[in-house]
């Protein structure tokens, strides 16, 4: 009798994918995208819940906690500030005073906890030409706004931030634009709490502070009127850059938050490899979601409860494979991480924290909403968005595309590589903080839909058959990367 041959690579990822089952993705997501994990919001009580029980499944399977000095070994806890404004803000310019909401709002942590005397920089629209030559770290500085948006304040913040400026006031003075319209975008932001790390400093590296503030809160801020703006903004417009005249005027502010720490946890299982465990490929998805809101509990069974079941069964299949003497040669991390949806917090704080080292980490395989359709792909088939792949690796690239067509066969959609494409999708979840290290990423998403970030958002929506599909994908690309005879090489810097 001769030995029967043994079985190829093909056919083990083959064999192993196939315990990656409709069935269980349904087991593990109809527990934590149940009302009674209330939303999984960070901090709260349904984020804990579900870390315990990702710690559970972790644990069960036989992976390794690799987190050192936690009383869980694989939780990563860690320390945030939630800053909630008092309704006792004051604003004073000369003899002036001003009314928090009515006349003047703010977002982010607040600079002016107690009383304190500004005098701002103006800095006309706070677009990067606009800092030349001025030195305002630390300083405070007023500019104007022309379309309002949450973007249009996120880049104006973060231009500002990478000023080291401590705070940005900023006024809109399009004839007829009303406060209302103008603080629209922020407005929710400013009721909600503001969640940021402990560690986070204020300045230089952390966020400016930014206010809104009415036209009439505007002139006096720069010693100017009506006329005067309008003939600024004539001047802006004809495209020459005035030279700004203003004189602004100091004022004085404060505009105390109430401030309470909180722990949140970022939840990993490490499954050792055998003739390279010394690399580690990362497959991430956040398990963090939005909460109650108004009384109505936000399940985000596919944002990003789906992501988090998939990161479970690749766990589980490639635990399987080990058993049973054909683990991965690479070491693999199983990571899910909270605060996803306060700004990719847990994400940042493990590449800032890393359990296991950066320069050692492959590539992250990140899976945020795997388990729907969006409009673009209605009645067209399987498909899923790859995103980023092309942009630190080509191989990592390449090698999605051969998987799929080895063993899927659904549609890749590339489309939101483009740079030019306003979702800037790239930039939206977990992956991007890896990339941000040069690890190569792959982001595997199926787009929005009308019950993206809503209440809607529920287990019994979730299209398991098509949601099997892509995972198994997202399998066979990790087996690929896990178990190749070479590194994948970092040879592109795309934006
Ligand atoms: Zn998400």
């Amino acid at each position: 009798m001769t030995p029967a041959p043994a079985p190829s690579a093909a056919d083990l990822a083959t064999a192993y994918a196939s315990s990656i089952t409709q069935e269980d993705l349904r087991k593990h997501l109809s527990i934590i995208a149940s009302d009674e994990y209330e939303g999984r919001e960070t901090g709260e009580k349904g984020q804990k819940m579900a870390a315990e029980y990702i710690a559970k499944q972790f644990k069960d399977l036989g992976l390794v906690g690799p987190v050192q000095g936690s009383d869980n070994p694989y939780v990563q806890h860690f320390t945030m500030v939630r800053s909630t404004w008092g309704n006792d803000a004051t604003l004073a310019i000369g003899k002036q005073t001003y009314k928090w909401t009515t006349d003047f709002l703010g977002y982010g942590r607040t600079p002016f906890a107690t009383e304190t005397t500004v005098q701002p920089v103006f800095v006309g629209y706070g677009l990067e030409a606009d800092y030349a030559g001025k030195e305002l770290k630390g300083k405070d500085v007023i500019m104007l706004i022309s379309e309002p948006g949450m973007n249009e304040y996120r880049s104006k913040i973060a231009t500002a931030s990478s000023k080291g400026v401590r705070s940005i006031f900023l006024v809109n003075f399009t004839p007829g634009a009303s406060f209302t319209a103008t603080t629209a975008p922020i407005a929710a932001y400013v009721s909600r709490p503001t969640i940021m790390f402990k560690d986070a400093p204020q300045q230089s590296g952390g966020r400016a502070a930014a206010f809104i503030v009415t036209p009439a809160v505007g002139y006096k801020m720069l010693g100017t009127n009506e006329a005067g703006i309008t003939k600024y903004l004539a001047a802006a417009k004809s495209g020459s850059q005035p030279a700004a005249s203003f004189k602004p005027a100091s004022f004085r502010i404060k505009t105390p938050q109430n401030q309470q720490e909180f722990v949140t946890e970022n939840v990993m299982g490490l499954l050792e490899g055998t003739d390279k465990k010394d690399e580690y490929l990362v497959c991430s998805a956040h398990y963090d979601h939005v909460g109650v809101i108004k009384g109505e509990v936000y399940n985000g069974a596919d944002d990003d409860g789906s992501g988090t079941v998939s990161v479970l069964e690749m766990a589980e299949a490639f635990a399987k494979a080990k058993k049973e003497g054909h683990g991965p040669r690479r070491s693999i991390l199983f990571l899910t991480v909270t605060g996803e949806e306060k700004g990719l917090l847990g994400s940042e704080y493990y590449t800032d924290h890393p359990v296991l080292p950066l320069a050692q980490t492959i590539a992250d395989l990140n899976t945020d909403m795997v388990g729907r359709t969006d409009k673009d792909h209605e009645g067209k088939g399987d498909y899923v968005y790859v995103i980023g792949s092309d942009k630190l690796s080509s191989e990592l690239h390449t090698i999605v595309q051969n998987e799929n067509k080895q063993h899927t066969n659904i549609d890749l959609d590339f489309r939101f590589n483009d740079p030019q494409d306003p979702n800037r999708f790239y930039y939206r979840s977990d992956h991007y903080n890896f990339a941000k290290h040069k690890i190569p990423v792959a982001f595997f998403f199926n787009g929005v839909h009308a019950d993206y970030h809503g209440a809607g958002d529920e287990v019994s929506k979730i299209e398991f058959p098509q949601m099997e599909k892509r995972v198994h994908l997202i399998f066979y690309t990790a087996w690929d990367l896990a178990n190749r005879d070479t590194r994948i090489v970092v040879d592109s810097n795309k934006q």
